[in-house]
């Protein structure tokens, strides 16, 4: 695709500087991970982004990494929180779309011979699909606490427990939330999908741990082989979308002249201290306490629906959630720049943050390990948990990958793959039982049309970004 690279040590190429360049950029991947990423405009797209105004040190690519509107899946930007820039487009339009692990002291024995039944009633109480529903039939007024407060708001309730609290990134808050700053538009759009999936990437998916890597930190994060853990996959839904669209727009009006001088207009960025740029800031903000209210209550719904099927209470279950990521989100955080502390906006799409022990924002339960990061594979292959290495604050901002990565579109999938034939294989040859709310959505997301996950976990621990934990295997599946 016309784009040099140059190795700079294993698993680490970089595109020099250049023309409009304000920085260079770097892919982490191995080998065979870069011929795929080849494929697309990935590269291109990486290099248009350190065209951003404020952006430090480097745009950076994950290994799991493919194009997107814009800006890289996978991509990971830090601009100047002064007087840079921050860019919808480098978040993504699913703001916190994020996965959460959910523990259980069940074993696989324990579920054996009752997948059906449990696919069959997880599906029938999780709301998912195109349409409306959720766990909760909100209004605005509800749907404005949830802005605001996040998964406070769900402690309140009744939908959570302290201990989930403890156990989210960022305690599933984020205070410079601004519900003023989302559109009616988009709140209207969030009233009735408060707790649900959505539709096609987003899953439920019941899982088996079979693999243990890094024994002490297993052990902190409470993981040991044949254990039954649940992964929850969703976003912001149509809320998220609207106010990244309600933004990009504005920005097209408001900002032309900024917009002019970047390569692709796709990367729309607000500069930074103006007052879009705080306002875009705080419904962003908004829109992730959204989504950890999401993730929660399809929790919640889910330890109803276990205990129902096993007839024993959640706690007695031990069904605690293990930790909640995002990964398409940016922040204000401070990181070390050429040996100075800088505020900076990282933005991380499709990249997951990866702190090591010690950092502050790690949680209690985490800090003398590094934070848990979890990465989906699909759902036909394994998925991982990883901590926080210590090579990720000088390497990506703190960053790691986020999943195997899209390999193919989702029109050629439905050309290579018919849905009603995945599931049956999927359920004779290896015992998952997949359930959706159609054959499409299963050959849109066929285990094929993923990266191998495996390879994209190997770059990232051997980089020393995200450590290997533990691997897991699904079981049952539920999706959009
Ligand atoms: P995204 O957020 O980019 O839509 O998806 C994140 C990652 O989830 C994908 O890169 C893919 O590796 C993984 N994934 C997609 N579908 C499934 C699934 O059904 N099960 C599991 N375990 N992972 C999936
Ligand atoms: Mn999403
Ligand atoms: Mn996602």
């Amino acid at each position: 695709q016309g784009v040099e690279l140059e190795r700079v040590r294993e698993h680490v190429w970089e595109i020099p500087r250049e023309g409009d360049m304000r920085v260079p950029a770097r892919v982490l991947a191995s080998e065979a991970l870069l011929e795929r990423i080849g494929d697309d405009k990935t590269l291109q797209q990486l290099k248009n982004a350190t065209q951003l105004p404020g952006m430090t040190k480097y745009a950076v690519c994950m290994p799991d990494g493919h194009q997107g509107y814009g800006f890289p899946v996978g991509g990971v930007g830090a601009t100047d929180a002064e007087d840079g820039c921050i860019s919808p487009g480098a978040v993504g339009y699913d703001i916190n779309c994020g996965v959460r692990m959910m523990k259980t002291s069940l074993s696989y024995d324990d579920l054996q011979g009752r997948e059906e039944e449990l696919v069959e009633a997880l599906f029938a109480n999780i709301p998912s699909g195109l349409g409306g529903g959720g766990v909760v039939e909100g209004d605005v007024d509800t749907v404005e606490a949830v802005l605001e407060r996040g998964m406070d708001w769900a402690l309140e309730e009744g939908y959570a427990v302290r201990d989930d609290l403890e156990h989210c990134e960022d305690e599933g808050f984020r205070p410079d939330a601004d519900p003023d700053a989302v559109t009616q538009k988009a709140k209207d759009r969030g009233k009735n999908q408060l707790g649900s999936l959505g539709s096609g990437n987003h899953f439920l998916e019941v899982q088996r741990v079979t693999d243990v890597y890094r024994e002490d930190v297993a052990d902190s994060f409470g993981l040991e082989p044949d254990r039954i853990v649940v992964l929850i996959h969703c976003g912001s839904r149509g809320l998220g979308h609207q106010t990244c669209n309600d933004y990009l727009r504005r920005i097209e009006k408001e900002h032309g002249d900024l917009l002019s001088d970047l390569p692709d207009k796709e990367l729309a960025a607000a500069p930074a201290g103006s007052d879009l740029a705080e306002e875009y800031y705080g419904a962003m903000c908004a829109a992730i306490n959204y989504a950890w209210v999401n993730r929660q209550l399809i929790m919640h719904r889910t330890r109803r629906v276990f205990e129902r099927v096993f007839g024993r209470d959640w706690e007695e279950m031990g069904m605690y959630l293990l930790y909640d990521v995002a990964h398409n989100i940016a922040k204000k955080e401070v990181h070390d720049v050429d040996g100075e502390e800088k505020e900076l906006y990282v933005h991380r799409k499709g990249a997951t943050r990866a702190f090591p022990a010690g950092r502050p924002e790690v949680p209690k339960a985490y800090r003398d390990v590094g934070q848990p990061i979890i990465i989906p594979g699909s759902m036909g292959a394994g998925s991982y948990v990883l901590r926080g290495g210590e090579a990720s604050m000088a390497e990506t901002f703190g960053s790691t990958a986020h999943g195997a990565g899209r390999l193919m579109s989702r029109t050629q999938a439905k050309q290579d793959y018919w849905g009603e034939t995945v599931q049956k294989e999927l359920k004779t040859q290896q015992k998952i039982y997949v359930k959706a709310q159609s054959g499409a959505t299963i050959a849109e997301e066929a285990p094929g049309v993923y990266k191998d996950v495996d390879e994209v976990v190997r770059a990232s621990d051997e980089l020393g970004i995200g450590d290997k934990v533990a691997r897991t295997f699904p079981v049952c599946n539920i999706k959009g």
